[in-house]
């Protein structure tokens, strides 16, 4: 099919058929020892439910498709969780020792990646801008909306995506790697909305949860936890996620039930 290629605007050219998540997440999904369901969280409009169906639409032409592939896929896959347990960037982690640990009993613990030659800055933060873009340009919705709509935001994002700017000053990326745990392949889409002024979303998938958040006026927080800007560009090595993300996958699915009946 021929159309106008979201990313890099060239119109008339052979768009390709695009998933929501890329495949390498669906194949990372698979042979979790631990798992029940192996299949993401599909979103529809009031609710949740896990599924193989691999949502595609015509979004991208071959050659952006191979740019998110090339400056952020790649990297993420070779050194993320794999469908046979090993994480090389969670080992990578193991061997560095934290900036900061939570003083309590939790797990979370804070790392710098820029004193972490290992970890790709610039991939893991093109892979999560793409994921976050691909939930604002495209309605995925079955209610014909956008799981992520990042209004003004979009357009910068893109044109970072496109190599034409740096990631948009107003915008805060928070990187966190999941822990081991029976859940830690549980993934959804990214999902986010505006709550007055900021912008809110969140993606999990196998090993990672993301946080994208935007506004004209960040919270100096969420600046500072930014691994893009934040000083040592930090990244978040946590278990206290799974319960999180349990919660709101729960929730979801509750809701869902109490509309289908
Ligand atoms: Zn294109």
């Amino acid at each position: 099919m021929r159309g106008k290629c979201k990313l890099c605007l060239i119109d008339w050219v052979e768009l390709q058929a695009s998933r929501f998540l890329p495949a390498a997440i669906y194949r990372s999904m698979r042979g979790d020892p631990n798992k029940g369901n192996p299949n993401p969280w599909e979103i529809t409009a009031n609710s949740a439910r896990q599924t193989s169906r691999q949502v595609k639409a015509s979004l991208l032409c071959h050659e952006c498709e191979q740019r998110f592939s090339k400056n952020g896929e790649r990297w993420v896959f070779t050194n993320g969780l794999k469908n046979d347990g090993t994480f090389p960037l969670a080992a990578t982690l193991a061997s560095y020792v934290p900036y900061a640990q939570e003083p309590d009993a939790s797990t979370t613990k804070v790392y710098h990646a820029a004193e972490i030659p290992e970890i790709n800055i610039s991939a893991l933060t093109y892979f999560a801008a793409s994921m976050f873009w691909r939930g604002s340009a495209h309605p995925w919705k079955v209610d014909g909306t956008c799981p992520a709509p990042l209004g003004p935001y979009q357009e910068p994002i893109r044109q970072y995506l496109m190599g034409m700017t740096g990631f948009p000053s107003d915008v805060a990326l928070t990187v966190m790697v999941r822990e081991p745990s029976s859940i830690r392949h549980l993934t959804h889409v990214p999902l986010g909305g505006w709550w007055n002024e900021l912008f809110v979303a969140k993606f999990a998938m196998p090993g990672f949860v993301f946080l994208l958040n935007a506004s004209k006026n960040l919270p100096p927080p969420l600046r500072r936890n930014c691994f893009v800007r934040g000083e040592g560009n930090p990244i978040v090595l946590s278990g206290i996620l799974e319960k999180s993300i349990l919660d709101a996958g729960v929730q979801m699915v509750n809701r869902g039930r109490r509309k289908v009946h």
